[in-house]
């Protein structure tokens, strides 16, 4: 715990172009024809593996890399440092596993993941509990929907899954009001800020770089040569334009794209990868408010109602302080351009005004929810490859080089869960919304592997 605890550095990538350019050994010649002619003057260092990106699992497959192969790894991030995007506006749930088709990867990561995290936070003192779901019928017409998902949990690996009669999901929650619920034991919640801190802290220990204010604008892949172009945060903040110029060019023999909501927009300015294998990005935000002047927590259990299209219904979560939180609601966002995407120029803010569909919405379940008691709270953004009027997508990871992965995946979808792109040594991670921070571990012991299996990683 004690590594976990230490204060990550905040190092600005662009400060150390002068360690790069020292390093002249590690510097590649101008001359090679690799290099376009704008870009000879601009500073370039190797590297190992770069992940762009330091969200949860961005960070959680550095620290892999890094700890458990003994790989050299930069960590590029635009932000001024990790977490603050994504990984820091969800609702801390560990999922069970229930919802995601069977043999998908959201279903297998997830139940994967969640087996790893309970480890980790147990070995490591993360602060975390496993607290339980129900899942809750209200109509008549949503009890068979219960039905379903008890069978698509059970068939996924999810552990001790009940089907309760609404007076005995009552008598452990004596607020709540439903027909049916289904109980799932294996859910819980975890501090996501105390889980991130103590994986770069162990990605910082066995080497790991982490730069902050750092963003990768683009990329050119040729061959088994890869030029990654980054640029400090700093001097794109006022940027309309989509022509970035680097300030420092990277040249690693890996990059994985954790980009998040950009991460599809990064890969459509990697010269190399053919577009058609870019999925396009929907974006679907969800709100959350707070229950205020609540002493003691009204529910013990995290309540969810039966999913809607776009997310799994406005729920109760708790913090690990015991603050009740409702939501996420979904609101799809439309035309968002790639610049603001790419910057991360999302709007956050939560509207006083969305209270009232989360009032009628929550007492379905939760009818004593008083006037008044709903204070607004914090919003995120959701990195959807699917919009409103779409079938289920899954999480898609792209692996650019033959692999003998053992993970086939069977799928209806144009963008598998994971497929191959052809371009060596880049791997992107499109879609990775919930249950993303569950299954993050497993993603990365899963590219991890498939890094270390890579023949250009030999
Ligand atoms: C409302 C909501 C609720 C959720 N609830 C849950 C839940 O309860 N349980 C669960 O398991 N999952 C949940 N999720 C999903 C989970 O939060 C995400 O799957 C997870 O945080 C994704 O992590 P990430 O590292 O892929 O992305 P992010 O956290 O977004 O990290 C990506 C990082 O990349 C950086 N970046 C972007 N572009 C560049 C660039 N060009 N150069 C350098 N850096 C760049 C960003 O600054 C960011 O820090 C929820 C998501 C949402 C939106």
């Amino acid at each position: 715990m004690k590594s976990a605890m230490k204060a990550t550095k905040s190092l600005s990538l662009l400060h150390t172009i002068t360690k790069s350019i020292k390093a002249s050994t590690r510097c590649i010649s101008t001359s090679s024809n690799l290099l376009h002619n704008q870009y000879e003057s601009i500073p370039k260092e190797k590297v190992d593996c770069v992940v762009i990106g330091a969200g949860i699992v961005g960070i959680a497959i550095a620290r892999e890399l890094a700890m458990k192969h003994n790989r050299e790894v930069l960590v590029v991030e635009s932000g001024q440092t990790f977490g603050t995007v994504t990984s820091s506006r969800n609702s801390e749930v560990i999922h069970g596993g229930i919802y995601y088709p069977h043999n998908s990867l959201k279903a297998l990561f997830c139940v994967r993941g969640r087996e790893l995290l309970y480890g980790y936070c147990k070995e490591r003192g993360i602060p975390h509990q496993q607290i339980g779901k129900l899942i809750v019928a209200t109509l008549s017409e949503d009890i068979p929907k219960l039905d379903v998902l008890m069978t698509r949990g059970t068939e996924n690996g999810v552990p001790g899954l009940r089907l309760l009669e609404g007076h005995e999901a009552m008598r452990l929650e004596p607020e709540l009001r439903c027909l049916r619920a289904l109980l799932s034991p294996a859910s819980g919640i975890v501090d996501s800020h105390s889980l991130m801190l103590s994986l770069v802290g162990e990605a910082e220990n066995h080497g790991a770089t982490f730069s902050y204010n750092t963003t990768v604008i683009g990329g050119h892949f040729r061959g088994n040569h890869i030029q990654l172009l980054t640029s400090g945060s700093k001097s794109l903040e006022n940027n309309t334009s989509s022509s970035l110029l680097p300030e420092l060019i990277l040249l690693p023999q890996v990059v994985v794209n954790s980009g998040g909501l950009a991460a599809p927009i990064i890969a459509k300015r990697f010269d190399g990868l053919d577009k058609r294998n870019v999925p396009s990005p929907c974006y679907a935000r969800g709100c959350y408010f707070t229950l205020s002047n609540t002493r003691t927590p009204v529910f013990h259990h995290l309540i969810y109602p039966i999913p809607e299209v776009g997310g799994l219904g406005v729920h109760v979560t708790l913090d690990l302080n015991g603050q009740v939180k409702f939501g996420p609601d979904v609101e799809w966002i439309e035309g968002v351009d790639d610049i603001s995407s790419f910057l991360n120029r999302f709007d956050y803010s939560v509207s006083g005004n969305r209270a009232n569909h989360f009032y009628p919405a929550i007492r379905r379940y939760y009818p004593n929810l008083k006037d008044g008691s709903l204070e607004p709270g914090y919003a995120g953004i959701r990195p959807k490859l699917s919009g409103p009027r779409s079938d289920y997508v899954d999480f898609v990871i792209q692996i650019g080089y033959e692999t003998n992965s053992e993970m086939v995946l069977p799928s209806k979808n144009l963008f598998r869960g994971e497929e191959t792109h052809g371009v060596a040594g880049l791997i992107n991670l499109f879609g990775i919304e919930s249950p993303g921070l569950t299954s993050s571990l497993a993603i990365a012991e899963h590219i991890t592997a498939e890094v270390m299996k890579s023949k250009i990683m030999r």
